[in-house]
């Protein structure tokens, strides 16, 4: 059934210092449109777990025949409806100010309620399975109230061949727990328990560190600043390398183990199932990356040349370029990403305008206690709400047009869908929102021709594409030979690992950046993405995707507009890569790979050109 959308990304923004009270109303989140009162939203909560606790009496009855599946399938709806929407407000109530301690009530009670109905509804797709493909498939076409099932019951039956029995079924339930060990203990240990030695300004001064301070420190024109506080990063996580490598060889071996006992021919291919991903489209991904790694090459020659130093270390890769950076109102960026996304028409344009103008889609300034970076929140009888720290400037607006791909995805996708697909899975929401920053980018590069705003522009859209194109295909390529050494039964000791990171990234920096090998090696373990099974890949493929289709809207393919938006109007009606294709793009060829490296190729170039 449909879900919340959860925040997925955390773009890192400015913290900002004015308490929430200061906030002008006109600039905050719509939650009255959602429910006028807060005393509604408690009566909501209150009623819910009646309406939940009624769903029981639908289990156990499934199999009575198709009346019965239809008027469970119905109840459901109406609570996973309205459990959702609550949940989707105390979200948005508690991350725009996570010291409001109604907001932290709030957020408990509905995630309490969100977990109550899993809970209750577990009935529902066991059930199913056991009526059997034939059968449930005779009363899809016999009973019109079903007739929306397609696609759900081919996905549940497409899986049930790796479902194994009732008995190890719920033995292996029983080890999600157990199992969720390692993610936490690294989180733990790097956010929590490991201390971080200051860094020191090129004027002397100390510099505390944290996790958080490295995310802003790297920005710094100070070089001095920014050399002490990336080897205070990266040392902090030297001295538990044994720790951690052992952490994460146990998630790989758990990965393992779950993906045999689920008789997957491999971890890569088990994870993947899941989307109903080939593991083609992985395998493209790396070998296509592989091949174009010298256009990353020339960018490191141009970031070496335009801050003038003799070489470049891994903490200049952030350093910034531009002096005079453009001042970018709010009001502006809505300006600018309505016009670079006029070609997919009025209705589309309209909307976005409507909704970040007059509707208070967007919570937009930062505020004490608001949650760093930006996400896309909502659930069809809500609107797509908006969580961000907007900045006056060029970041600020691209993550607002990444996050408002995420908010028109999601309003077209509930215009269009029943309930049932209202959700979409990460593979193709990362489509959605790089298409409106490479649809943007390409607008503004052609109008704003003024060179200041063009480096400014440039120098965004490389860190973008820095972290998205080259640091998570680097992590995927981790991940596969990681977990294929464990496949072969060998072991994966911190000297194992560093030295495969180091070499892989030896190769994607190529002669122009230096290689300190124990502290770039260490690189995996700042990401807990990796305790993530292979997540990280969907970020490539995600850009690649959306630059191959603005590509096509740009370069004028007839039709190629409404191919996007039939995409947008999909959400889980189909599989990603169908969706992909109604659009116009095929993931599982190296083409949309190759798309994106175009666009790089043609960024860098343009780099060349101002730095010459
Ligand atoms: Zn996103």
């Amino acid at each position: 059934m449909g879900r919340v959308r959860l925040p997925k990304e955390s773009l890192v923004t400015d913290t900002a210092v004015q308490p929430r009270s200061a906030i002008a109303h006109e600039h905050t989140w719509n939650a009255e449109s959602a429910f006028p009162t807060v005393a509604d939203w408690e009566a909501e909560a209150a009623a819910l777990p009646a309406e939940i606790a009624a769903l029981a009496a639908h289990e156990g009855h499934l199999a009575d025949g198709p009346a019965q599946v239809a008027a469970a399938l119905e109840a459901i709806e109406q609570a996973v409806r309205r459990v959702t929407k609550l949940f989707a407000y105390a979200l948005m109530e508690h991350n725009v100010d996570t010291t409001n301690e109604a907001g932290v009530k709030h957020f408990g009670a509905a995630t309490g309620l969100y977990g109550q109905l899993l809970g209750t509804i577990g009935f529902l797709d066991p059930e199913l399975l056991a009526i059997g493909r034939e059968t449930l498939d005779g009363w899809v076409q016999s009973e019109p109230k079903l007739a929306v099932l397609g696609q759900y019951l081919d996905n549940l039956f497409r899986r049930q061949k790796h479902v194994r029995s009732a008995e190890v079924e719920q033995l292996l339930g029983m080890l999600a727990d157990p199992f969720s060990g390692p993610r936490s203990t690294a989180n733990f240990l790097t956010s929590t328990d490991l201390v971080f030695k200051p860094a020191t300004s090129g004027a002397g001064d100390a510099i505390a560190m944290n996790q958080a301070a490295w995310d802003h420190l790297r920005t710094n024109p100070d070089r001095e600043a920014r050399r002490t506080g990336w080897e205070s990063y990266m040392d902090a996580h030297l001295a538990y390398k044994n720790t951690l490598a052992s952490n994460l060889g146990t998630s790989i071996k758990q990965n393992v183990f779950n993906a045999r006992a689920r008789g997957y021919e491999s971890t890569l291919a088990g994870s993947l199932f899941e989307s109903n991903v080939p593991v083609a489209v992985f395998h493209n991904l790396v070998d296509t990356f592989r091949k174009n790694v010298p256009t990353w090459h020339r960018y490191w020659a141009i970031r070496r040349k335009a801050l003038g130093v003799e070489k470049l270390h891994p903490y200049d890769i952030w350093a910034p370029l531009s002096t005079n950076r453009p001042v970018v109102p709010y009001k502006q960026s809505v300006e600018w990403i309505s016009a670079g996304l006029a070609p997919l028409g009025k209705e589309y344009t309209d909307t976005l305008r409507r909704g970040c103008l007059e509707e208070r889609w967007v919570d937009i300034y930062p505020n004490l206690g608001k949650t760093e970076g930006a996400f896309s929140a909502g659930v069809p009888g809500t609107h797509p709400f908006i969580l961000t720290s907007y900045t006056d400037d060029l970041l600020g607006l691209s993550v607002l047009a990444h996050e408002l791909g995420h908010s028109l995805h999601s309003y077209l996708t509930w215009q269009n869908q029943p309930f049932l697909y209202s959700d979409y899975s990460l593979f193709v929401a990362e489509v959605a929102s790089n298409f409106n920053q490479a649809m943007v980018r390409g607008y503004l590069l052609q109008h704003n021709t003024e060179r200041d705003f063009q480096i400014a522009l440039l120098e965004e859209a490389m860190t973008n594409f820095h972290r998205y194109f080259f640091i998570m295909p680097t992590l995927a390529r981790f991940e596969l030979e990681t977990h294929q050494r464990v496949e072969r039964g060998q072991g994966l000791t911190a000297t194992d690992l560093n030295a495969l990171m180091a070499d892989l990234f030896s190769e994607g920096y190529g002669e122009a950046v230096h290689v300190d090998r124990d502290r770039v090696g260490i690189t995996w373990a700042t990401f807990g993405h990796l305790y993530a099974d292979y997540y990280v890949y969907q970020y490539a493929t995600g850009i690649s995707g959306a630059h191959a289709l603005a590509g096509r809207i740009l370069g004028g393919v007839p039709g190629a507009a409404e191919d996007y938006l039939k995409f947008l109007r999909a959400g889980s009606s189909l599989y990603p890569l169908e969706a992909l294709k109604l659009a116009g793009v095929d993931l599982t060829t190296p083409e949309p790979v190759e798309a994106a490296f175009r666009v790089l190729a043609g960024m860098v170039e343009r780099m060349e050109g101002l730095f010459a």
